[in-house]
């Protein structure tokens, strides 16, 4: 079946044609590590798993890069502000390479929680300063460039035209109308990708311009091609992405090669939290940890970004997260129920929703829709194995891990009161094991009793 994806690049929904009918080639630009990931850009590493869990699904190898920011950049993409890894160096008493290690490893932490299956390759940007410095030679040569007394300007000009992605006119962009503008610089959409370093700077790198540092956007281009070549498939990103980031990527690899680098440009919306922005000063930049602290586990949240289409914006509330909580328990029994059922469902029954669920993932990822499927075939009163089967597969694509038992955080008082049931029903006193029963209900837990014994669930 046809893959279909919205195209930044073209602002339409296109039959996907890989480059390669075997492997497909896809960047995706990843975190800056310079503080613990929040819910926010958490969506955005969901969406990307969601696409090559279901380009994975259609039968297709991937090579899949994303990059760690872990030399620091400024504060907002258009190269002003302070730079967020010296800043959060200072905070932290620690270098730079210290917070970059550390927060990595949490992001992982936090990827592993969330089931996101990673990308092939990991890239760090510290680790391909000669492939950035490399490329910046090129975009010299070809005459993409130009210096000024402490950096090297990409010239927009030379363009062809600047602002593929997101349409901008830039002769309606006055300099310094919005953004402090550099004197130096000859056109207000020019981007600084190579910066002499001063003095106190640490991160900073031996180069044929002598100290420098690279400008942000360039590990992107650089390590796109090094590892997927000059044209691949996808670029995938956050929409805050497609303004400046991104069009200064396509300006840099049209400055190297002559080429957008990328033929699908996908960008998933922002979440939103309690309908509004999420700011350090509202104090509402959660975390996984901040989830799992008030008793939510990771994929809680997996399940409640299926409420929403990637390219719509989910609005996050402590509710919507208890309704994800309690759906992805109910979807879990209904799983379960299946698991033991003998009934016969027909071939044409399975194969029917198999396409229904196929046709779904496969309209630009429309999860909320494939997620009525599966809630169609767990609500089905006829209980079979092959229904169980067929869950199953569609997992691969929503990662819930929907056969996986789940170890019960249970308290210490209510373990005491399961032990006491126990010791009631050895000795064959129902009525104080009823009583018991009630009082573990009381405290938000429910006893079944299997053949196996007892089983525990939550409320
Ligand atoms: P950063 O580490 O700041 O470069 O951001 C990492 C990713 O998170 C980028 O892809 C951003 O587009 C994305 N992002 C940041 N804030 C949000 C948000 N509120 N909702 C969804 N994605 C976000
Ligand atoms: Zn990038």
């Amino acid at each position: 079946m046809d893959i279909y994806l919205y195209n930044t690049l073209t602002r339409k929904k296109e039959k996907f044609n890989p480059i390669d009918e075997k492997e497909i080639r896809m960047y995706s630009c990843g975190p800056t590590v310079y503080y613990f990931a929040h819910i926010g850009n958490l969506r955005a590493y969901l969406f990307m798993d969601n696409l090559r869990r279901v380009l994975k699904y259609n039968g297709y190898k991937l090579k899949h890069a994303m990059n760690i920011t872990d030399v620091g950049h400024l504060e907002s993409d258009a190269d002003e502000g302070e730079d967020k890894m010296l800043k959060a160096a200072k905070r932290e008493n620690k270098n730079p390479y210290e917070i970059a290690e550390f927060y990595t490893q949490k992001f992982m932490e936090d990827l592993e929680k969330l089931n996101i299956s990673k990308p092939e390759i990991i890239c760090k940007a510290t680790e391909h300063i000669k492939d950035m410095e490399e490329y910046v030679k090129k975009i010299i040569e070809n005459g993409y460039a130009y210096e000024t007394k402490d950096t090297i300007y990409f010239d927009t000009s030379k363009l062809d035209k600047y602002g593929v992605l997101s349409n901008i006119n830039v002769n309606e962009q006055k300099a310094g109308a919005r953004v402090e503008f550099d004197k130096n610089k000859k056109n207000v959409t020019d981007f600084a990708i190579w910066i002499k370093a001063p003095e106190n700077h640490i991160m900073k790198w031996d180069t044929f311009w002598g100290k420098c540092y690279p400008g942000w956007h360039l590990e992107c281009s650089a390590m796109g091609r090094k590892y997927l070549g000059e044209l691949f498939d996808i670029h995938t990103g956050g929409i805050d992405h497609i303004p400046i980031h991104h069009e200064n990527e396509i300006a840099q690899s049209k400055g190297y090669s002559g080429h957008i680098p990328a033929n699908y440009w996908m960008h998933c919306e922002f979440l939103l939290i309690d309908g509004g922005k999420m700011s350090k000063s509202l104090n509402n930049l959660y975390t996984i940890s901040d989830l799992e602290e008030k008793g939510y586990s990771a994929l809680d949240f997996r399940m409640f970004n299926f409420t929403s289409h990637y390219r719509n914006k989910i609005n996050f509330t402590w509710d919507s997260l208890e309704a994800a909580k309690t759906a992805r328990s109910r979807l879990k029994e209904g799983v379960k129920k299946h698991k033991e059922g003998n009934e016969n469902i027909s071939e044409d029954i399975i194969r029917n929703y198999e396409n229904k669920f196929l046709e779904a993932i496969n309209d630009d990822l429309n999860m909320p829709q494939a997620m009525s499927v599966v809630w169609d075939i767990v609500r089905q009163n006829n209980k079979s194995k092959r229904y169980y089967d067929l869950l199953i597969k569609f997992d691969k694509v929503l990662g819930l891990e929907l056969d996986k038992e789940e170890e019960l955080d249970i308290p210490e008082e209510v373990k005491e009161l399961i032990n006491k049931r126990k010791i009631a029903r050895d000795n064959k006193n129902w009525e104080e094991s009823d009583k018991l029963r009630d009082e573990i209900s009381n405290n938000g837990y429910i006893v079944k009793d299997t053949k196996d014994g007892m089983e525990i669930l939550k409320k």
